[in-house]
């Protein structure tokens, strides 16, 4: 299994995780980071379904764009890995799968626990 690319750092000075990774920390100006690696999980903050596309990515229209919230308090902006746009709700889980077309893609999880 080859480890994904996880374009996340933590400052180690600071704690704080940058998306996506800088050269200078945004709160406190170290320039001492970790790669963050392991298993990148969030839940979904809020999302939009795309139906009109940009060129490259027109056949694969209607898709969803999300925002992902993870427990490092950032949200980062990713595409969800899902079959329908009815799959998604606000607060579901959702793990990172991969890096591809330039975008973060994550995987839906599991259902939204009521
Ligand atoms: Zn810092």
């Amino acid at each position: 299994m080859s480890e994904l690319e996880i374009p996340l750092v933590r400052c180690n000075s600071c704690q704080t995780v940058q998306v996506p990774p800088r050269w200078v920390c945004t709160k406190c100006g170290e320039k001492d980071f970790t790669r963050v690696s392991g298993e990148i999980s969030g839940t979904v903050y809020s999302y939009t379904t795309i139906h009109v596309a940009p060129a490259r990515f027109r056949e694969q229209v209607p898709y969803v764009v999300a925002l992902v919230e993870l427990p490092y308090g950032v949200k980062v902006t990713a595409r969800l890995d899902c079959q329908s746009p009815q799959e998604v709700v606000i607060g579901m889980p959702v793990v990172l799968s991969k890096r591809e077309d330039g975008c973060l893609w994550f995987r839906l999880t599991g259902k939204k626990e009521s």
